[in-house]
């Protein structure tokens, strides 16, 4: 078959490798879509302690079941199915407590289990098992369904910060991740959404998905525009969806009594920030973190493409056959779209 092989840093070949032999208690999906995230670009330039090359990265799946072991009842040949990322153990004790996302062997699909840039992908029995495989409903396209994962970790993320109804919500970082965070805080209730992001194209971009104020972080600064914003209080609710540091630091300073922030946003190793612990304390403020997703959270995703209450299609801005990998990796890097779409 022919797959996109991660050969070390900066190195992708396509090319031809074996066609998975599926075990007993295994899937193999003819994959139609994978989604290119910004992990798997950080993976592709800087490499990752998880993912030991050759490995096909890749963890935004829809696919067709065209093969199932003999001991699998889950799925049938012809199940149009999405993937997502984390695979929990099964084992540890967050696994056994429902929150595999945060599971000590951190499994997931791309990473040490060859992923979705490939004509096919192997479903091996702990993924079958405990992992975010399920039937995509019959409303939504395989494209949509990729996207079921990087939603499911939105999910997550939003989870996190208990939005109530009439908050003020500050999503920091305007890429796809921050755009599906838009409807998801409505949903949960925030009467008003403000994005900021520090590029004028990006914020010019997520203008459709219609947030109630654009900060571009160019040209005033974020923190004094939230402040003003809300009557010099501050947010009730801030989520950094960037990998830049200081937005992290911005987070706090713009949060408000009782604020929940979450720094959603993964920075690059052993980066640090310097924190004033006396905002946090007079303030109440609660500080989070959040990392993935669990299978039921890529469940409800899939839910919530099919209701018809987050439009996914809005969010997919390029499609790239798998010869051309480098190209859909540029373009996702370029930020000069939203998702990009791989269609072996
Ligand atoms: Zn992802
Ligand atoms: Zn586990």
């Amino acid at each position: 078959m022919k797959a996109a092989v991660y050969m070390g840093i900066d190195r992708i070949e396509v090319c031809d490798v074996p066609k998975p032999i599926v075990g007993d208690n295994e899937v193999l999906l003819k994959v139609e879509a994978c989604a290119v995230c910004g992990s798997d670009i950080r993976i592709f330039h800087s490499g990752n302690n998880r993912v030991v090359p050759p490995q096909i990265l890749g963890h935004e799946i829809a696919g067709r079941v065209v093969e199932t072991g003999a001991g699998v009842t889950k799925v049938r040949v012809g199940d149009r199915v999405a993937v997502g990322a984390d695979v929990p153990c099964g084992k540890c004790i967050y696994c056994e407590s429902g929150i595999g996302n945060n599971c000590l062997e951190n499994y997931a699909m791309g990473y040490q289990f060859a992923g979705g840039f490939a004509e096919y992908c192997l479903l091996n029995e702990m993924v079958m098992h405990y992992g975010p495989v399920h039937v995509i409903p019959e409303k939504i396209s395989y494209e949509e369904a990729a996207l079921a994962e990087p939603l499911a970790c939105v999910i997550n993320g939003m989870e996190k910060v208990h939005i109530r109804m009439g908050d003020t919500v500050v999503i920091i970082g305007a890429g796809p991740i921050g755009c599906m965070m838009i409807p998801v805080a409505r949903l949960l209730g925030s009467t008003r959404v403000v994005m900021i992001d520090n590029d004028l194209k990006r914020i010019n971009q997520a203008k459709k998905f219609e947030a109630d104020e654009y900060i571009w972080s160019g040209e005033k600064s974020p923190v004094e525009r939230v402040v003003q914003l809300t009557g010099g209080l501050g947010a009730d609710v801030v989520i950094t969806a960037n990998g830049s540091s200081g937005t992290h630091l911005d987070a706090i300073n713009m949060a408000g009594h009782r604020a929940r922030v979450n720094l959603f946003g993964g920075l690059a190793q052993n980066t640090t920030i310097t924190i004033e612990p006396n905002k946090i304390h007079y303030k109440e403020m609660v500080l989070t973190g959040s990392h993935g997703s669990t299978p039921k959270q890529h469940r409800q995703a899939l839910n919530l493409i099919a209701s018809g209450m987050i439009d996914m299609k809005k969010y997919i801005s390029h499609r790239y056959p798998l010869e051309n990998i480098t190209d859909a990796f540029a373009s996702a890097e370029n930020r000069d779209g939203l998702r990009v779409i791989v269609k072996p």
